[in-house]
């Protein structure tokens, strides 16, 4: 048995809530009266605490802003008019969040600070979870290294936030998708399956490259023969081919284990369809656009759910898709929301009441 986790709080003076307009908020801007944080000192976790969120005071010598040791989720919870607040499957993102704890070489966070520190900090801050259609609180929890001297090695100390940004529909138009080949995103023993920080500055120069070029993001593709597939922009990808979904498998460790990649292979077999977690490369996808069997291409993750995709260039081919017919996303999309918004029964358990 855990001993029930002993959280500091100190309430915030007065709600910023009020001074917020929720129409068309951007995604990530703005945060909720309060955050949560803990420290990493001595092999152990202390000093948790729920206050009012605020600027941290640092130092230049700080180990993850040169070493890069730093770790984050991503995570939405949600509320309705007439039901209690949830968060959407905590428990895989806590594992998620440890998985790449470890990779990183940085310590655990136990399931009493990320978890029940979590909804504590939510059921303080529950108004903030906008209650309107899809729209959502998002949830950072994020770690990093906190060290102050140059030497390289892991850092000895970090701290551990969670934030809360409240954030409406993403607005998922269907996007252009680029093909890479010049840049890699993970190669097999690298940190690709992990969400450290360094994933994303890494991959910023592609997608900026693409957008130059009139793309949205890119698809990656393997580091050696950049033919396999591995994900699009910041989601997993999915692909309908003569109406079999096919996405790519997990096992080399370059992609990360999306879990809304997750929850859709669990709703697409429910719902019929046969999923293959396996290799693909981009020539067996252009032969099969060639042949008319390439039918739908989408992303998912936590910011869009569902991202469909209605243009692919791979070299001087460009494959059209006509989204606004695509069957099996817009039926994946449906079920999911029906689920988050009560609809139908969470029979997997991905609710967690606040
Ligand atoms: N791949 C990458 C690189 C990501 O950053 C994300 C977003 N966390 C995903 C895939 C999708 O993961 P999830 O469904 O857990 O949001």
């Amino acid at each position: 048995m855990t001993e029930a986790l002993d959280i500091n709080v100190i309430k915030a003076e007065r709600s910023k809530l009020n001074d917020l307009n929720l129409e068309n908020i951007p995604f990530g801007k703005y945060f909720s009266d309060h955050m949560l944080e803990a420290d990493y000192e001595n092999g152990e976790w202390k000093n948790v605490e729920i206050k009012p969120y605020q600027p941290l005071l640092l130092e230049p010598s700080l180990s993850a802003l040169h070493y890069g040791q730093a770790i984050f989720e991503g995570i939405k919870a949600y509320r309705s008019d007439n039901r209690e607040a949830f968060i959407f499957r905590p428990y895989d993102n806590f594992r998620r969040f440890n998985i790449s704890a470890e990779r990183m070489n940085m310590p655990e966070v136990p399931e009493e600070i990320f978890i029940e520190g979590m909804r504590q900090l939510i059921e303080l801050d529950k108004n903030w979870i906008p209650a309107r259609k899809d729209h959502s609180l998002y949830i950072r929890p994020v770690m990093f290294a906190t060290d102050t001297m140059l030497g390289v090695k892991p850092s000895d100390s970090y701290k551990f936030l969670i934030l809360l940004s409240p954030t409406g529909p993403y607005y998922a138009a269907p996007m252009k998708i680029a093909v890479e080949e010049k840049y890699t995103r993970a190669a097999p023993g690298g940190v690709g399956f992990s969400k450290n920080a360094g994933n994303y500055g890494g991959s910023m120069r592609a997608a900026t490259e693409a957008k130059k070029q009139g793309y949205d993001q890119v698809l990656w593709t393997d580091a050696f023969e950049h033919k396999w597939l591995q994900e699009v922009g910041m989601m997993n990808v999915f692909f309908i081919i003569n109406g079999l979904v096919v996405t790519p498998s997990l096992e080399e460790g370059t992609i990360l284990a999306g879990v809304t990649r997750d929850s859709a292979i669990t709703l697409l077999k429910e719902m019929g369809y046969t999923v293959d977690e396996r290799k693909i490369s981009i020539d067996e996808l252009t032969e099969a656009y060639r042949k008319g069997h390439l039918q739908e291409v989408f992303g998912t993750g936590t910011a869009a759910t569902i991202a469909m995709i209605q243009e692919l260039k791979y070299r001087d081919e460009i494959m059209h898709f006509d989204t606004s017919k695509f069957k099996v996303a817009i039926e994946l999309r449906e079920k999911m929301n029906n689920i988050k918004e009560g609809r139908i029964e969470d029979k997997y358990g991905w609710l967690y009441k606040i």
